[in-house]
């Protein structure tokens, strides 16, 4: 069955200098991070025609955690599993909350960081709740021997139909950051599941912040996996500075607009995903405006 498939090269840079070179001779090489995913395509078995692999597993400068008073910052190559012991103290709850949903154990001990992101087609949990955090990323580009270095919203990294976008054929996805104030009001809710069932889930997160009896900082993300990657600023707009509790109709006049918006933008998400993010969003309203009449 395997008569003719010939065992690809692997590369093992152990710096970012040595990457570039293996990078630099080697572009169609795939980068290899934890392999979840990369395993799970039906065609991961490396065929001859492509240029090996780059594990990136030896490269240490890749699986730093750090933080100062103003933000955190996390390497590409640091394990769900990881960040998750390293950070209970320091993540936000919504980035704890979206690490335990990933899979079971076993896999949160393989899924990266940097993978997790970096799924060329499809977006899934920890690209939605970073996008809300407004965290960034930092990518090098390489391009002709010549390497460059670029901070870009985790936000601005995918299409609107969720493709990774990193700005050029060969780049690496080096650490994010998250800055350390994070709103009071967090929700992070996943239906379906995004593996065997992606075709019926969707990913919806918000925060916000609750000052006095007004909104501020409302930031809110919607995502199906391999159809949509949606952040719509006309509906966080519209949620900052209202006051709270916010009046029952408004939220009904939201959550359809958000129907709208994501059916006019994204033709391929079906009635019952769209019905369930509505709903989803609105139980976040409701949840806000319960709590602030405690
Ligand atoms: C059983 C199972 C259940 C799962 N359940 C969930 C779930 O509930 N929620 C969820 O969100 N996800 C889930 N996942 C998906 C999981 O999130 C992805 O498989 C995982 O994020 C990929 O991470 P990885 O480190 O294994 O990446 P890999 O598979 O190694 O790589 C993924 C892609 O990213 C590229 N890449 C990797 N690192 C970099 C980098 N630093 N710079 C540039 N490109 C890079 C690779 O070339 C590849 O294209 C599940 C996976 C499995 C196997």
């Amino acid at each position: 069955m395997f008569e003719g498939v010939r065992s690809p090269l692997i590369y093992t840079p152990r710096s970012l200098s040595e990457f570039a070179t293996v990078i630099g001779r080697h572009p169609q090489a795939i980068l290899w991070a934890g392999g979840t995913y990369l395993m799970s395509r039906s065609d991961y078995y490396p065929t001859e025609a492509r240029d090996g692999i780059i594990d990136l597993s030896y490269m240490e400068e890749l699986k730093r955690i750090t933080r100062t008073d103003r933000y955190v910052e996390i390497g590409a190559m640091v394990t769900a599993r990881q960040l998750l012991s390293a950070g209970r103290l320091l993540l936000p709850p919504i980035l704890q909350q979206t690490l335990s949903s990933i899979g079971t154990q076993i896999v949160r001990r393989q899924v990266t960081v940097g993978g997790s992101l970096c799924i060329s087609d499809a977006r899934f949990s920890l690209s939605t709740t970073l996008a809300i955090l407004a965290a960034t990323a930092e990518v090098k580009r390489y391009d002709n021997g010549k390497v460059t270095t670029h901070w870009i919203p985790i936000a601005k990294l995918y299409e609107k139909d969720g493709k990774l976008n990193l700005g050029a054929k060969n780049a690496l996805l080096t650490r994010i950051r998250i800055g350390l104030e994070f709103g009071d009001f967090q929700r992070f809710v996943v239906f379906g599941d995004p593996i065997r069932r992606s075709d019926e889930c969707g990913i919806v997160a918000l925060q916000a912040k609750r000052e006095q009896n007004g909104l501020s900082k409302v930031q809110f993300c919607v995502t199906f996996p391999g159809k949509a990657f949606h952040i719509s600023k006309d509906i966080e707009s519209k949620l900052s500075g209202s006051a709270l509790p916010i009046h029952p109709e408004k939220v009904n006049i939201l959550s359809h607009e958000l129907v709208a918006e994501l059916t006019k933008m994204h033709s391929t998400i079906s009635e019952l995903q769209l019905e369930r993010a509505r709903r989803i969003f609105e139980s976040f309203l409701h949840d806000l405006n319960s709590q602030s009449l405690l």
